[in-house]
């Protein structure tokens, strides 16, 4: 990350660090636009297999090059069609590990990030 929090804390973007503070903003249209794409993408590979056109189905899908591995268990096949149908939405998220207050990513491959405090909310949103 390379960037200090307010508070003094400074990103040290080690693994652990990264694992427990960071995380995705997904708007629902976002999530909605997912869950369509990945269930797509899983129901094709799911009738390609049943078919027997398994091998065929990774020539044609844009998920797989054909640097890929054909070889995976249905499990880790699946496990990339969720990853990948994911990669293009959302913004990251950082929690500052010291106080908590939270960064937003502007957009997508920014290095430009809102932060947020915590603040009492009131009355309608
Ligand atoms: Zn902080």
């Amino acid at each position: 990350m390379g960037f200090g929090c307010e508070c003094g804390y400074a990103w040290k973007g080690t693994l652990p660090e990264i694992r427990l503070n960071e995380g995705e903003y997904l708007t629902l249209i976002e999530r909605e636009q997912w869950l369509e794409e990945a269930s797509e993408a899983i129901a094709s590979f799911a009738q390609a297999s049943a078919s027997g056109l398994r091998d065929q189905w990774f020539d044609v899908t844009k998920y797989f090059n054909s640097q890929y591995p054909r070889d995976l268990p249905d499990s880790e096949v699946i496990h990339v069609l969720l990853f990948a149908t994911r990669m293009d939405k959302g913004v990251h998220v950082y929690r500052c590990p010291q106080c908590r207050r939270v960064y937003i990513q502007e957009q997508q491959d920014t290095n430009w990030w809102m932060k947020n405090q915590y603040v009492e909310r009131n009355g309608t949103p």
